[in-house]
């Protein structure tokens, strides 16, 4: 899109409030106690793993299209480097704060770590509405934050890549601020790139076909098969939207898809691609003719056999997972189930996969997007394809291996690998000086 071209309007569309954030540190911290006291660890490793390595936070003037100044606040947080550089996500979003973006880096360490690539983990975010920028605005915050950060990013320090709010053409901006300061062209500082700025084939679709690939190892691990399978979808962003894609490409019905300014439900089956039309050409799903509205909070109480959280965190709750119907739960989104959430979907039977398996698919193909960049050497769709499906594969392998040897939830399961591969690699380094 150039600055010319007009942009959906989604500000007259009515939004939904979000969680508060300092409860999703509590979640991260809580899981992370759990695996600390299954492994038998001590409290001094614990407290080695629960604290984030390095923290910037900073301040992002920006000049409006109008003259004006306003101040945004953003935040870096690693959490740890003892497998490799640091790598996690981007977001815009006014909700960003500290906490929030401290847990989500948190996560990114044990994601890194279960599928085995070679980083640490971590997160940052500036606290803006971005569909109040203009795109000249978002260039310029994109820049001036890149900026404030850069002493602590780089292809071997720490890789940032999209998520909430930010997309390719943020990660080019990136790319090129720092390369200006650099003086050469640096593509391994960022991944989720534009192709043809050495972006990887499959990146943009790569956590969606993570999702799909475990949520279908999942129905099947639950017994769940035949031709006749559902599901619903919250988020239709760049998680959501082509995992409601590839899942209605593998056969299931998906009855029901959410954004943040509606939900829409039709039992004989969503057409997505209509859909993801009618969501570009007016900005959000309100108004889209076919299928019925749907109160947005009951997309997460529908009685389907596959829910796909891929929104936001903390949406199923306490409050509401007694009475969530779906018989496998796959979090598309980062830390969707609140801790008592788990606790209550556990004891109903509800087959949960996490966050930190079940959208994966991401880091792995920025994985290779950061090898093909120091290589070079670019690798075909179907490559990247193909072994984006033997990582996942091993993962949901070793992780439902480790639930059934341990006894343990996937949660739980998945947490120990993580931890121990991370604690194990914190201890053969050893503690400097
Ligand atoms: P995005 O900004 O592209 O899309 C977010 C979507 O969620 C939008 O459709 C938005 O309207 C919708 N939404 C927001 N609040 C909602 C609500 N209350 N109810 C229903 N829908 C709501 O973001 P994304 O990159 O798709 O990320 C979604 C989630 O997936 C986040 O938790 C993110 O951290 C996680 N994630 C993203 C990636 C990635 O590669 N982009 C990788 C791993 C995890």
């Amino acid at each position: 899109m150039t600055d010319t071209e007009v942009r959906p309007t989604t500000s007259a569309l009515p939004t939904t409030t979000l969680p508060s954030p300092s409860s999703v540190l509590d979640d991260a911290r809580h899981q992370l106690a759990e695996a600390i006291c299954i492994l038998g660890y001590d409290e001094g490793l614990h407290s080695v793993l629960a604290t984030p390595r390095r923290e910037m936070t900073v301040a992002v003037p920006l000049r409006h299209d109008d003259g004006r100044h306003e101040v945004f606040l953003g935040h870096r947080v690693q959490h740890s480097l003892s497998r490799g550089p640091a790598k996690g996500g981007i977001r815009y979003s006014p909700h960003v704060s500290l906490d929030e973006v401290r847990a989500l880096a948190m996560w990114m360490t044990w994601k890194c770590a279960l599928l085995d690539v070679p980083y640490g983990g971590a997160k940052g975010g500036v606290a803006l509405d971005r569909s109040a920028l203009s795109l000249p605005e978002l260039e310029r915050v994109t820049r001036r934050f890149t900026s404030e950060i850069l002493p602590i990013i780089g292809p071997e320090r720490d890789i940032p890549a999209p998520d909430i709010g930010t997309d390719e053409r943020v990660m080019a901006w990136m790319m090129d601020t720092y390369s200006v300061a650099s003086g050469y062209t640096v593509p391994g500082v960022v991944t989720g790139k534009p192709l043809n700025l050495g972006g990887s084939r499959g990146r943009a679709s790569a956590t969606s076909r993570g999702v799909v690939h475990v949520a279908l190892r999942a129905l099947e691990h639950a017994g769940i098969t035949g031709s006749e399978r559902t599901a619903a979808v919250q988020g239709f962003g760049k998680v959501g939207r082509d995992a409601a894609r590839f899942l209605a490409e593998a056969g299931i019905r998906v009855v029901a898809v959410s954004d943040q300014y509606g939900a829409v439900y039709a039992d004989g089956g969503l057409d997505i691609g209509e859909l993801a039309l009618h969501v570009d050409r007016t900005g959000g799903i309100p108004g889209f003719i076919g299928g019925d509205v749907l109160p947005l909070a009951d997309l997460l109480e529908l009685d389907v056999d596959l829910l796909v959280p891929a929104a936001v965190e903390s949406v199923i709750t306490a409050e509401n997972a007694p009475r969530v119907r779906a018989r496998v739960v796959v979090e598309g989104a980062n830390g969707p189930t609140t801790t008592e959430a788990d606790r209550i979907l556990a004891e109903r039977g509800v087959l949960v996969v996490p966050d930190i398996l079940a959208n994966a698919g991401g880091v792995v193909v920025s994985y290779f997007e950061w090898v093909q960049g120091n290589q070079s050497y670019w690798w075909h769709e179907h490559d990247v394809e193909v072994r984006l499906a033997e990582r996942m594969s091993r993962a949901w392998d070793d992780v439902t291996g480790t639930a059934r040897t341990r006894g343990l939830s996937l949660r739980s399961a998945a947490m120990c690998l993580a931890v121990e591969r991370v604690a194990d690699a914190h201890q053969l380094r050893g503690l400097y000086p």
